[in-house]
């Protein structure tokens, strides 16, 4: 039995023990690369500090975040040997920071290098960055048209020491996918203009497209935090998450009875209901209404009527008179309801529900 929530919504059990296996078995399939970890979005929101740290021991010394807020708050606790990356790219009046901070910044147009290179310049010494190209996702990067003006003006990146040229995959999920080995064609004509440089193209689902797609440096997220890398394909990954969520009261009410916000649920026959402390705002989307599931000692129990933004109420007359009363846990990921499966219940996606499970749990950290 669990120890009571206290006033918190719920327990968000977090397992270092499998993140840092997870990290293993993915820098396991690329040996004669590096593997790298996506922490943007507060380590898709089980708390950049922490997963960072366990990465690091586990021997990760590249991280990647998305804003340099974010690379920033990373760089005062990470040690000066890890290398911070930012996805979204050099913004207009970062460059000082950035440099000032040893944060590398992603340049991701001819303008950013332009400002990074302008930066070196003023400083008098060689700056680091990443390179991004846009390989066919169009949402970051260097075009095509950027690309032949830097081949044909190499001047253009002096004073930038480039880590690696890089790129992101639109479908790497859908192994079979075509634009996965077009966009790896891409890079690779687009790496040569680079000359000797190294390359970082693949996120999670990539790592599992084989050996061509691994490059220098592997680039994963989702998969680091237990979530399936290919939609099409079992989940190799240890489950990192766990959420449990408290019950704050139950009740048994007549056939008739409208549940919830909207009445939106009608009891059938007699239903005994289980309201727990855990609702929209705790990351639970309100899609879930009459559509998911809560689960207890295997036993699938169905949210009745409307996510609230503080609650749910579940249809609980599966189980034994008794079973659950208040102070009971009910589980929401776990064995019995994986991150995917709630995902797919809530109409969306892992990444989704992970970053947006919020402050309200008692974080374990286990
Ligand atoms: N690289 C980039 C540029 C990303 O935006 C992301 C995440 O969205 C990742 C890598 C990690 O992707 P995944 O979580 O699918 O491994």
């Amino acid at each position: 039995r669990q120890q009571a929530a206290g006033g918190a919504s719920g327990h968000l059990t977090i397992d270092l023990g499998a993140l840092r296996d997870n990290y293993l078995a993915l820098a396991a399939m690329a040996p004669t690369s590096q593997t790298a970890a996506v922490v943007k979005a507060d380590a898709y929101g089980l708390g950049a500090d922490i997963v960072s740290q366990v990465l690091f021991d586990a021997g990760c010394r590249n991280f990647f975040v998305a804003h340099i807020d974010e690379a920033l708050a990373l760089r005062l606790r990470l040690s000066a040997e890890a290398r911070i990356f930012v996805l979204n790219g050099l913004q207009p009046d970062n460059e000082t920071s950035c440099a000032a901070m040893a944060v590398t910044p992603v340049l991701n147009s001819l303008e950013q290098i332009a400002q990074w290179a302008a930066h070196a310049k003023n400083l008098g010494k060689k700056l680091p960055a990443a390179v991004q190209i846009d390989t066919g996702m169009c949402r970051l990067g260097l075009s095509p048209e950027e690309l032949e003006v830097l081949a044909s003006r190499p001047q253009l990146l002096d004073g930038i020491d480039i880590a690696f040229v890089m790129s992101h995959l639109a479908c790497a999920d859908e192994p079979d996918h075509l634009s996965n080995a077009a966009q790896l064609s891409v890079m690779r004509k687009a790496a040569v203009a680079f000359r000797d440089v190294s390359v970082c193209f693949s996120n999670s689902g990539g790592i599992f497209l084989g050996n061509d797609y691994h490059n220098s440096l592997l680039r994963p997220g989702i998969a680091l935090y237990g979530g399936a890398p290919s939609v099409t394909r079992p989940n190799p990954m240890k489950p990192v998450v766990r959420l449990d969520v408290a019950v704050i009261q139950t009740r048994d009410v007549p056939a008739g009875s409208l549940v919830g916000y909207g009445g939106s649920f009608e009891a059938a026959g007699p239903t005994r209901l289980a309201t727990i402390a855990a609702g929209y705002a705790d990351g639970l989307p309100r899609s879930l209404s009459n559509r998911g599931a809560a689960w207890y000692n295997g036993v699938r129990l169905p949210i009745a009527g409307r996510v609230s933004m503080d609650s749910i109420i579940l249809d609980i007359s599966a189980l034994p008179l008794g079973t659950l009363t208040q102070g009971s846990f009910v589980q929401m990921i776990g064995p019995d309801q994986t991150l995917e499966d709630i995902a797919e219940d809530a109409g969306t996606i892992a990444y989704e529900i992970l970053t947006g499970l919020g402050r309200r749990y008692r974080r374990n950290y286990i």
